[in-house]
């Protein structure tokens, strides 16, 4: 007992020492993202990924509620034994809808996606070949399937290539991964370009839309943004950010779902979600569907913020500002939670040493008045002066 105690308290103080000890904090959202942490005065978030306000949208929650009283708080067991209520069904049909898959399949979250798919497609005789900035939950996926593993740099389709050029005769099969959108820089994947090596070499091309879905592609996420629908056979994704509720997701074709049903770990060892969480996400995915308007809002708003910043034109509702070490990123924080700001300070090893940045990010929610006063506040602060 002591050893494990004083294991936990020297790697916490070591963390701490770096500025890289993280604390949950007690936050009380209230409505279009208006937020109060640990009990203190309400603020405005710009950190949230509730890129469109669904959760707290009134059909959303009245869809969760008349869900839980119908069918009950939580499934009772795995979807594969009696947790399968009939919401699961009508949930993926309009995914596959929204998507133009034959199919797709609900996992209890994004991360159960991820290390449930990429196991169930390859194993250890095959090849994994990975953006280097890839989502935490893919690289628990590739570990997972014992297969090698190989990353390219950043967005680099030449490299990605090079890397499949030298490795395709040794394994059998061949897995692309890569985020649609990347969570820390807002950028896009280059998926025409990955599509077609992947299309040339016979390897399977897989998109992580945790941040595309709602927000890009008119809703429908990375592949329809940058027009490679039918190239991307495997397209993953969350249930928690745009839709507001929870839950993760495969759209890809009737064979791969069905293989996913009956091989995924992650779907058949786990209980099935709270019937609430997917009529929430159901009714999330109608509102998406019909509202084409409420989708281009969030980026419009980050493309207002960032020409008023001097920053880089987004795609996507996500405005880095790259800010340097830990406590510099921390502190500037601070300063726009003092002015009614929440806007979360990102630091290693969620990204990169050195790249210790804010994070903002903008929703269909927000009041133009709340955008205009971030970056009135910003500027006072002269966070529109870091390089
Ligand atoms: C949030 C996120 C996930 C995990 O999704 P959850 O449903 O929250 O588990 C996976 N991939 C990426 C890129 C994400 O940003």
């Amino acid at each position: 007992m002591f050893s494990l105690d004083s294991f936990a308290t020297d790697k916490l103080d070591a963390l701490e020492a770096r500025n890289q000890r993280r604390r949950l904090v007690d936050t009380e959202r209230a409505g279009a993202m208006a937020l109060s942490v640990a009990g203190g005065p309400s603020l405005i978030s710009f950190t949230d990924n509730d890129y469109l306000g669904l959760s707290t949208h009134p059909a959303v929650i009245r869809a969760a509620q008349d869900a839980a009283a119908r069918y009950g708080a939580g499934s009772g067991a795995s979807r594969l034994v009696t947790g399968n209520h009939p919401l699961y069904g009508a949930l993926e049909a309009k995914i596959a809808r929204l998507k133009g898959t034959e199919g797709a399949v609900v996992f209890g979250s994004g991360y159960l996606a991820n290390v449930g798919i990429i196991p169930t497609l390859v194993g250890k005789d095959d090849l994994i070949v990975a953006d280097e900035l890839v989502h935490t939950c893919i690289h628990a996926g590739m570990q997972l399937s014992r297969a090698r593993v190989e990353f390219f740099r950043h967005n680099d389709v030449d490299h990605a290539a090079d890397i499949i050029a030298k490795n395709r005769s040794k394994h059998e099969r061949v897995l692309i991964v890569v985020d649609g959108v990347y969570s820390m820089d807002g950028d896009i994947a280059p998926l025409k370009g990955l599509g077609t090596l992947a299309e040339h070499y016979d390897a399977w091309l897989m998109t992580d839309d945790a941040h595309a879905l709602g927000t890009i592609g008119g809703g429908r996420g990375s592949a329809h943004a940058t027009g490679a629908e039918h190239l991307v056979p495997l397209q993953m994704g969350t249930l928690s950010k745009a839709a507001g509720s929870y839950g993760g997701y495969l759209a890809a074709s009737k064979p791969v779902v069905d293989l996913m049903k009956t091989r995924a770990r992650s779907l058949i060892y786990t209980t099935g979600l709270p019937p609430s969480a997917v009529a929430a996400a159901l009714k999330a995915l109608e509102l998406i569907e019909a509202d084409p308007d409420m989708v281009a809002r969030p980026t419009l708003l980050a493309r207002r913020f960032a020409a008023a910043m001097g920053l880089a034109m987004p795609d996507t509702p996500i405005v880095p500002l790259v800010i340097g070490t830990e406590v510099d990123a921390l502190a500037a924080s601070a300063r726009l939670a003092d002015e009614g700001f929440k806007v979360i300070a990102f630091r290693p090893p969620t990204v990169p040493e050195g790249t210790s940045r804010l994070r903002f990010s903008f929703s269909a929610s927000h009041r133009d008045a709340d955008v205009d006063r971030l970056i009135e506040t910003c500027h006072k602060l002269g966070l529109n002066q870091q390089p």
